[in-house]
């Protein structure tokens, strides 16, 4: 976009009294998720005017996803979060038009959805929203085998997996809750939401076993900011396809539209195709330039960091504890959130941490993050 477009886009939200923000935060929905390919939008503009059959839609985008996925079926639902409800749905009442009409109503149907206590995380209402009733097993420390055996019975209706950073440790590997649940006939649903990039992670988990996968559409793959791509078993996609939009099922509410449909397709295929060696070094680059900056802070400790599983992208890391005796990580926060513009830090993984996620950050925006890092932390000095 040119700087023109930018500021009509900005003033739209400023007319509505909103402020908009620097989000060096990553992909976070209550920051703005992440910016759509423009190619993307163009084509969301022009086929929102153009009438189709939703059904026929969805059969055909979701082959579409699944020949990019690498999975035998595939649909598109709303957000990550509207497909852990269809997971669910699907899991728990298939496509019986009388368990589908009862939901979220599930006494006496196979309703219980097993989860390893360490990834209990929010986004398990949408489990619950479908009727499930979560079964732990396991403490914050240890998960064992013949856990996830006792607790499967004739209720169970699936094994629920989680896969995020920070969450791999003190879990039972994907492939061994696959092959235990297997055993049992009972189904492996994963939510790998924000887990791309890296592109190979769109058939790992399919690979160590998961019956049905879902990430999000509007992170890391920059597709519509509205859209999930909900992947998998053929039949399980069925059942999770008979709950969801059009349908008057429990996934009414989650609708997804025709535009966002195909965009997210059109996403996914650009995503699918890009170098993701060139994509790492220029979010590299961008990191970078942030450490390299403030690296002669006295006393701080920055560095960069990429792994490709705790940190999906380079990120630049600031550890404000030990012999840091500057302002604390939650004050530097205050500063940067509360200056002009209001710049957003990421502040998830350790009470002194921050980290710079570059996603989301132009190279303009950069150098003032940098600037404004830098005021907050030396104090102006
Ligand atoms: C972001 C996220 C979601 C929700 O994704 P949306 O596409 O915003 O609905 C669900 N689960 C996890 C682990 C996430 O990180």
């Amino acid at each position: 976009m040119n700087q023109q477009n930018i500021s009509n886009a900005e003033q739209a939200y400023r007319n509505l009294g909103v402020t908009p923000i620097i989000n060096a935060s990553g992909s976070v929905t209550r920051l703005g998720g992440s910016r759509t390919r423009p190619e993307v939008l163009e084509q969301m503009a022009g086929t929102a005017r153009v009438m189709v059959n939703i059904d026929e839609l969805n059969r055909k985008a979701g082959e579409e996803i699944a020949r990019l996925v690498g999975s035998e079926a595939a649909m598109v639902s709303s957000g990550a979060a509207g497909g852990l409800l269809l997971q669910a749905a699907a899991c728990i009442a298939g496509n019986d038009p009388v368990k589908m009409q009862r939901l979220p109503e599930t006494e006496g149907m196979k309703n219980e959805i097993i989860m390893q206590t360490t990834h209990r995380f929010p986004y398990d209402h949408a489990y619950r929203a479908a009727g499930a009733k979560i079964v732990e097993i396991g403490n914050y420390l240890f998960n064992h085998p013949w856990e996830l055996e006792g607790a499967i019975n004739e209720r169970t209706a699936a094994v629920a997996y989680l896969c995020a950073p920070f969450t791999s440790k003190r879990v039972m590997p994907l492939a061994q809750v696959c092959e235990i649940a297997h055993a049992h006939d009972v189904p492996v649903i994963v939510d790998a939401a924000s887990m791309l990039p890296p592109r190979a992670n769109l058939q790992r988990y399919l690979r160590d076993g998961a019956d049905m996968v879902i990430f999000s559409g509007g992170k890391g793959v920059r597709g519509p900011q509205g859209t999930g791509i909900l992947c998998g078993r053929a039949d399980l996609i069925d059942a999770a396809l008979a709950n969801a939009s059009p349908a008057q099922f429990i996934g009414r509410s989650a609708k997804v539209a025709k535009e966002e449909i195909v965009g997210l397709v059109t996403a996914l295929s650009m995503f699918v195709d890009e170098d993701e060696e060139a994509e790492m070094a220029w979010y590299r680059s961008m990191a970078q330039r942030v450490v390299d900056s403030l690296i002669e802070v006295p006393g701080l400790n920055i560095s960069l960091e990429h792994d490709g599983v705790d940190y999906l992208l380079p990120n630049a890391v600031l550890r404000l504890g030990g012999d840091w005796s500057g302002p604390s990580a939650q004050q530097v926060a205050a500063a940067l959130q509360q200056g002009d513009p209001p710049i957003y830090l990421q502040q998830l993984r350790a009470p002194d941490e921050l980290m710079v996620d570059p996603l989301n950050v132009t190279e303009d925006e950069i150098d003032i993050i940098i600037r404004r890092l830098r005021e907050a932390l030396t104090g102006n000095r």
